[in-house]
Parts: C-alpha cells; structure tokens; sequence
C-alpha cells in the first residue's frame, strides 16, 4: 500500500497504527563532533543501533561462533551543516577486511544495467588511449568491463584485499594506491572510487590526500566518486541501512559539500537507480597552490629573520657593545 501524495509516510504510518507520532516539540541534544564529510563541529543524534555484531563481514560457521560474535556500537549522528550521517564510535581497525572478503553480488539484472551506465559515465571523461586507476576495486569485474570497453590504454586497480590480475592493459593488485610515486609513475587520467568512501574513517581526508597528491605531481586527474545513497534512507526511516562497516551515510548534500573542499572543481553530480546510488566527478586542479606558496614563503622567510638577527645580535655582544630589546608582541595592530 502507497501513502497518499499529500501526507508524509510518518503520518501514514501513524494512520495504520504502526508507530506513534509525538509532535510535541523536544529538547534537541547538539552533539559536539566533527563531522568526517565537512569538518564542522556539531551533529544531533539520528540512530542509537546499540551493541551490534557486523553485517557483511562476519561469517560465523556455527551458533556458537554467532553467538560470541564482538558486539560494536552504531552511534549514528548527522551534521548540523551539511547532512552527513557517520557512526561517531566507529573504529576502522574493527573491521577484519584482510581477514574475509568484502562479498558483493554484482549480477543483477538492474544492478548490471546501472554498472553499464556507470560505465558509460565514465567513458564520457576519458581521453584517447587513458590511463585509468581504480582505488578498491574488488573482484574486478567493473575495471574488467571497462578495460574492454574502452579497448585501449592502460587500467590498473588497486586494493589491499581485491582480486589480483595482470592480463592485457588491466592491471589489478593487492595493495594501496601511494599517491607521492604512483601519481608521477602512472600519469593517471582518471581516479575511479566506487563503494568505498562510505567504509572509511575519514572520507574528506581520503579525497583531500588524492587530490593534493596529484597537483604535487604535476597531475590533475578526473575523479569519479560513487557512494550508496542515503537520501531515501532518511526520507523512508530505513534503518537497515545502517550497518557497523558503512561508516557514512552520505546524502547528496553532504557528498557535494565534501567535494567542494577538496582541490577541485565539481563538474557533476548526480545519481542511479532512483538516488539509490550517487557520485560525484571532480577535476583536479591547484587553485590554492597559493595557500601553500604562501606558507613555505612565510616559514622561510621568518627562519632566516630568526637566523639574521641572532647573528647581528652576537656580533654586537661579541665587539663588547650594550644590546637593549625594546618590543611588544603581536600588538602592532593597536599602537
Ligand atoms: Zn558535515
């Protein structure tokens, strides 16, 4: 049964009995931490999960197993700023990725004619014969298609606990992409992240790094970002969604303001299977190289003012002469 268009599925439900609205306005808890999308500093509560085992990584072979399964705390918050959703609890080294595979089914009817999309998505950024790395690229099976899609140039995958393959222009292997040598070594064209953002501890960090990392070296890549959607988990109160190896919960506001802090431009945005799935493309570029110039000017500069004056004041000591000090700190603005 639909909800009728003009009422929100939350008084719908109240209708049916099925949960109970309490308009009544409450006193709203700020949580002060900062957010892993944006960096702000104050979020609200949107799911106490409790003491959960995890959910796509723990096999357990017996009831026992099962049972003596590590419970691990799912303290959703959301940003007050830009709508990111993270477990403030979580603690990447919990999660035994190197110890069982990170199983996906990608053969879905829908899911397979979305990837084709995703695909051909891609397609649209890459120049003649591209040099394509995926950072976690899993079984493979999307880098793979790819590779034979675009029929030249050169692919290469990396993940600590993806499949391992060296055949024609693809290669996959086990271990992270290092930006200070592979960005100078592989010239990449495109940077693909599918599925992975939302596993990690600090997703703005991540991007931040690759994106400085290749303007250091001279490159400026495309980067396609693609993440699970949330918008319609919250609209929907979907709360199966959320599960201790997804970290984040990003929304299409929250992954578009994360894009735009990092070295940049966001040339799209957009989403698949109803915003069931988003992404992101942004070029790099070095925009606030000044930042840095500035910066190395500043610390140069005032080493060798430290360097000088020291020597200048030992010379007068040394030829026997009274050095007095006058001045005043970080005041000079007031006088
Ligand atoms: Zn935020």
């Amino acid at each position: 049964m639909q909800p009728p268009r003009e009422i929100s599925l939350a008084d719908f439900l109240s209708i049916l009995g099925l949960i109970r609205v309490n308009k009544a306005v409450k006193m709203v808890k700020i949580v002060n931490s900062t957010c892993i999308a944006c960096g702000s500093g104050h979020a609200v509560a949107i799911f106490d999960g409790e003491k959960m085992p995890l959910s796509t990584l723990a096999f357990p072979k017996t009831q026992e197993q099962a049972m003596k399964l590590p419970k691990l705390p799912h303290d959703y918050v959301r940003c007050l700023e830009c709508g990111h959703i993270y477990n403030r609890s979580f603690n990447y080294d919990d999660v035994p990725y190197s110890d069982t595979p990170y199983n996906m089914y990608n053969k879905g009817r829908d899911w397979v004619e979305t990837l084709n999309q995703i695909s051909e998505k891609v397609q649209t950024y890459l120049p003649e014969n591209p040099c394509v790395v995926e950072i976690g690229h899993g079984d493979g099976s999307f880098l793979t298609g790819l590779s034979e899609a675009v029929g030249s140039g050169s692919f290469y995958g990396f993940d600590p606990h993806g499949a391992v393959v060296s055949k024609g222009n693809l290669v996959l292997s086990k271990g992270l992409f290092v930006s200070e040598t592979l960005f100078s070594e592989l010239k990449p064209d495109m940077l693909i992240i599918r599925h992975v953002a939302e596993h990690l501890e600090n997703p703005l960090h991540f991007v931040q790094n690759l994106c400085v990392g290749a303007a250091m070296a001279g490159q400026y890549p495309t980067i396609y970002l693609e993440v699970p959607g949330g918008d319609n988990v919250v609209k929907t109160f979907r709360h199966g969604d959320f599960y201790y190896e997804h970290c984040s919960l990003f929304t299409s506001r929250s992954l578009e303001i994360m894009l735009k802090n990092v070295w940049g431009d966001t040339v799209e945005l957009g989403s698949y299977m109803n915003e069931e799935v988003i992404y992101g493309v942004v070029k790099v570029n070095d925009e606030k190289r000044h930042l840095m110039n500035e910066a190395q000017e500043f610390s140069q500069i005032v080493q060798d003012i430290k360097v000088n004056v020291k020597s200048f004041l030992l010379e007068r000591v040394r030829k026997g002469k009274t050095v007095v000090i006058w001045g005043e700190r970080g005041k000079r603005r007031h006088s």
